[in-house]
C-alpha cells in the first residue's frame, strides 16, 4: 500500500511539472511550429472577416468609441489650463477619426494582402466615414481652445485625398499645417516634437501604441504588456485608446517580417493562440 502511495505522489509530481512547463512554454517566442506547407492553399485574408463584421456592425464598437470619446472630454477639461503653452491634442487619422474598414472587406472579398496600390486607391475615393464621437470630439477640444492636430503615418502623396475627406466630413483644421503625415519616418516621435515646440501637447487619441509614445516602437518579449502596465496612469487620462481588431503593430511581434506567406500566417496564428487542452 505505502509503494502504490508513493507511485502516486510520483505520478502526481510529474504530470504538475509538466503542466508547469506547458505554461511557462506559452509565454515563450518565437513560436516554435512546423510551418505549414506553402503550397497547402490557404487563402490570405479570410481571417479577417470576423474582425471586419465586428468593427462595422456591432453597436458594442459604437459604444466603445463613444466611451472613449466621452472620456477625452472630461479629461480635456481638466488639462487647459496647464503650461505656458496653448494646448493641443494630436490624433491618429485611421481607425481613429476615419473608418477605413471597408479596404479591410475588399481585401477579404478579393481575397488580398495588404497593398499600397490598393491602400492608395482607397484612400483616393476620399470616402471614409468619421468614426463615431470623433467629430464631437475634435468640434468640443477646439470650443475649449484646444488646438487639433493629426499625426497619421499615411504617406505624404496623400495628403490631398486626406484633407478632402476629412474637409468633406467637416473636421476642423484639415489642413496641411495641422496634418502631418508620414515623410521619411515611420516614428511618429518627430512629428509630435514638432508640435510641442510650439504647443503643448495635453492628450493623445489613437488604435496603437505607437500613436502615443517612442517607447512603445520595441514591444520587447512580452508583447509590450510591462510597457503598458509601467505607463498605466496614462491609459484614460493623457493616451485615450480605441480599439481596433483588423490590424496594427501588435501582428509585427506574430509574424516576424510580416513578409511570411499565407500558409505560414495561418499556422502561426493558431501556434499563438492560448487554448486549454482538455
Ligand atoms: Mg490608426
Amino acid at each position: 500500500m505505502r509503494y502504490i502511495l508513493i507511485l502516486i505522489l510520483a505520478l502526481f509530481s510529474f504530470w504538475a511539472c509538466k503542466r508547469v512547463d506547458q505554461s511557462d512554454k506559452k509565454q515563450e517566442k518565437p513560436c516554435d511550429i512546423e510551418l505549414t506547407s506553402s503550397e497547402q492553399i490557404t487563402p490570405n485574408s479570410q481571417y479577417l472577416a470576423q474582425a471586419v463584421l465586428w468593427y462595422q456592425k456591432s453597436a458594442e464598437l459604437r459604444a466603445l468609441y463613444l466611451q472613449a470619446f466621452n472620456l477625452a472630454k472630461l479629461q480635456l477639461q481638466k488639462f487647459t489650463g496647464e503650461g505656458n503653452k496653448k494646448p493641443a491634442v494630436v490624433l491618429d487619422i485611421d481607425e481613429t477619426v476615419l473608418d477605413n474598414s471597408p479596404y479591410e472587406g475588399y481585401r477579404i472579398l478579393n481575397d488580398k494582402e495588404y497593398e499600397r496600390e490598393t491602400w492608395n486607391a482607397w484612400v483616393e475615393k476620399e470616402s471614409a466615414y468619421a468614426t463615431p464621437g470623433a467629430l464631437d470630439f475634435v468640434n468640443y477640444a477646439k470650443e475649449l481652445g484646444v488646438e487639433v492636430f493629426y499625426i497619421s503615418n499615411r504617406t505624404i502623396d496623400l495628403l490631398e485625398s486626406t484633407v478632402n475627406n476629412l474637409k468633406e466630413l467637416k473636421f476642423p483644421n484639415a489642413d496641411e499645417k495641422f496634418i502631418l503625415l508620414k515623410e521619411n519616418d515611420s516614428s511618429k516621435e518627430s512629428r509630435r516634437l514638432k508640435v510641442s515646440e510650439n504647443y503643448n501637447i495635453v492628450m493623445l487619441i489613437g488604435d496603437n501604441l505607437i500613436d502615443f509614445h517612442q517607447v512603445f516602437e520595441n514591444r520587447g518579449d512580452d508583447h509590450a504588456y510591462a510597457l503598458v502596465d509601467s505607463m498605466r496612469q496614462e491609459f484614460g487620462s493623457k493616451f485615450i485608446i480605441l480599439p481596433n481588431p483588423m490590424y496594427g503593430s501588435w501582428e509585427k511581434d506574430i509574424y516576424g517580417d510580416m513578409d511570411t506567406d499565407a500558409a505560414q500566417k495561418d499556422s502561426i496564428r493558431k501556434c499563438f493562440l492560448n487554448s486549454f487542452r482538455p
